[in-house]
């Protein structure tokens, strides 16, 4: 094929990025973001109402239920899941536009999502951001106090199942300082693509 030989151009590689709630993962990719403008971040659909602070468009598309079931019967969904009781995907047209722009593309999503993704492109690096210890991941998702008590009790038993599914990655990242986990996340998303 094509890319095969030396000289060849490395193939864009798509990351999939997961980790249990709290973990992190927006301080993390709010570094990424100011460190590797060469980088496509998907936006997902959700049904989830907007916290304080997020913009339509930009932290994700802010859709109702009907919209997102016809997005997903339609296939424009690259792949999409329930998570603590909202619907939420990933539109499969920008990604395959950054891709074949040869841009590295990002998704950050949970782990069902994940599976598909890599069920669906198996050449898919899937990445797990994992917090110091479990204490810590307590501490952080009882701290944000934006969800009441029973939000957060659900995404504490589905953190430990998240957790669990570690031997499914590609690779582990310890988000015990943003930065040194921005800068390790960086280096995997733009790094090498394995085969290619
Ligand atoms: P939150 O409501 O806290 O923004 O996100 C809840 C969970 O949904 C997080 O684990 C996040 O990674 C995941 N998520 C966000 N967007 C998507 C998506 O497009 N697809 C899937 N499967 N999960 C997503």
């Amino acid at each position: 094929g094509t890319e095969a030989g030396p000289g060849a151009r490395a193939r864009s590689r798509l990351t999939v990025l997961s980790g249990p709630s709290g973990v992190g993962k927006s301080s993390v990719l709010a570094e990424l973001r100011r460190m590797a403008p060469r980088v496509h971040f998907s936006v997902s659909v959700t049904t989830r109402k907007p916290r304080p602070g997020e913009v339509d468009g930009v932290h994700y598309h802010f859709v109702d239920a009907p919209t997102f079931h016809r997005m997903a019967a339609g296939g424009e969904l690259l792949e999409h899941a329930e998570f603590a009781g909202n619907c939420y995907g990933t539109p499969r047209a920008p990604v395959e536009r950054a891709l074949a722009a040869g841009l590295p593309s990002l998704l950050e999503i949970e782990l069902q999502g994940a599976r598909q993704v890599r069920a669906a492109m198996p050449e898919a690096q899937l990445v797990m951001l994992a917090p110091p210890s479990w204490e810590d991941l307590v501490r952080r998702l009882t701290g944000r106090g934006t969800e009441d008590p029973e939000v957060v009790a659900r995404r504490l038993a589905i953190a430990k199942q998240e957790l669990a599914a570690e031997p499914e990655f590609d690779e582990v990242v310890v988000n015990a300082d943003v930065r040194s986990a921005a800068t390790r996340l960086l280096d995997l998303v733009v790094g090498p693509v394995p085969g290619a």
